[in-house]
């Protein structure tokens, strides 16, 4: 699964200035942002922690797509971009709905569990919004170097990532490279800890787009295993249980000005392991997240829903045994 933005930064200096009015005028109201909730369902999700999500979106705005698009400004086929001249957030309707008074005409980003209820492709969906977020972050934060992991890991791309991709795809911006590589890096994080929550809840027996109970046989054969405690909790799969998600995150692809380049190790000049251990290191500073899969399963264990759900599907296979 890839996901694939269309990110613009050509536009005339008038609309900028038109759209930033727009833009202030579509601001959310203080304390609650166009993503607070859902940063906040992230965290209930998949354990992140999403603080870094609401610092960024501090300066950044939810802009209205139907002018932007009006305006061809934004490709009509593009789900979500940002726009790094208007520090704004444009994501298809489908995936906001209605903060506040419908009179207001104030928007917010869709929760994760409110993405679910829409489609089963929610996760692309929600990694979709995750990948502009991480523009606005890359924008407005690590350019900026508003931490010392930020300057650290900018420096880094200015020194010897951004001479590279110059080098190796004349074609396209090295400057909007880095950042396409930054926002799919943070993608490809959300997308192995989908992977991840879906195939433990597979594996205990939970369908992970309806909830529904699965009579799975092994869990008939566990409960003869395990103590009643332990067979009424999620449990890991075992082998690789304890692997490094750090090891298993891998950018092979970057869409960027309508190229896909080619990052992968074996290409000629490939991204660097190094570069990425400190992508990850960068990420793993602010976002906090599961270091692998018993750290994710730690975290949703501490689900109640989800943990009241397992105890009653587990019941329902005593009770059928
Ligand atoms: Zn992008």
């Amino acid at each position: 699964m890839r996901i694939i933005a269309a990110c613009n930064s050509v536009i005339s200096s008038t609309l900028i200035s038109a759209l930033a009015v727009l833009a202030t005028l579509a601001a959310a109201s203080a304390g609650e942002r166009f993503s607070t909730r859902y940063s906040a369902s992230l965290t209930a999700f998949l354990g992140l922690d999403t603080l870094r999500i609401e610092q960024a979106a501090r300066d950044v705005w939810l802009a209205h797509p139907s002018l932007l698009k009006q305006w061809e400004l934004i490709s009509a086929e593009a789900n979500a971009t940002y726009n790094g001249a208007l520090n704004t957030i444009e994501v298809s309707p489908a995936l906001t709905l209605p903060a506040g008074s419908l009179e207001s005409g104030k928007r917010r980003l869709k929760t994760v569990p409110e993405l679910l209820a829409d489609s089963p492709a929610y996760a692309v969906h929600v990694t979709t919004v995750f990948h502009e977020l991480a523009h606005a972050e890359y924008d407005v934060l690590v350019e900026e170097g508003a931490t010392a992991a930020d300057r650290r890991l900018f420096s880094l791309i200015e020194r010897e990532i951004r001479p590279s991709f110059a080098s190796r795809f004349p074609r396209v911006s090295s400057e909007v490279a880095v950042s396409e590589y930054f926002a799919y890096f943070h993608g490809a994080v959300l997308e192995l800890l989908f992977e991840e929550r879906h195939q433990l809840l597979f594996y205990n027996g939970i369908d992970p787009l309806t909830g529904a109970c699965l009579p799975l046989r092994s869990l008939r054969e566990k409960a003869r295993e395990l103590p009643l405690r332990e067979f009424l909790e999620l449990n890991g799969l075992g082998a690789g249980d304890e692997t490094p998600y750090a090891e298993r995150i891998q950018v092979d692809y970057v869409f960027v000005q309508g190229r896909d380049l080619a990052l992968s190790i074996g290409e000629p000049g490939h991204f660097r392991p190094e570069w990425k251990a400190e992508f990850w290191r960068h990420f793993e500073a602010f976002y906090q997240p599961p270091r692998n899969r018993l750290a994710l399963l730690q975290a949703l264990r501490e689900d109640a829903a989800l943990s009241a759900q397992v105890a009653r599907c587990r019941a329902t296979l005593l009770v059928e045994r």
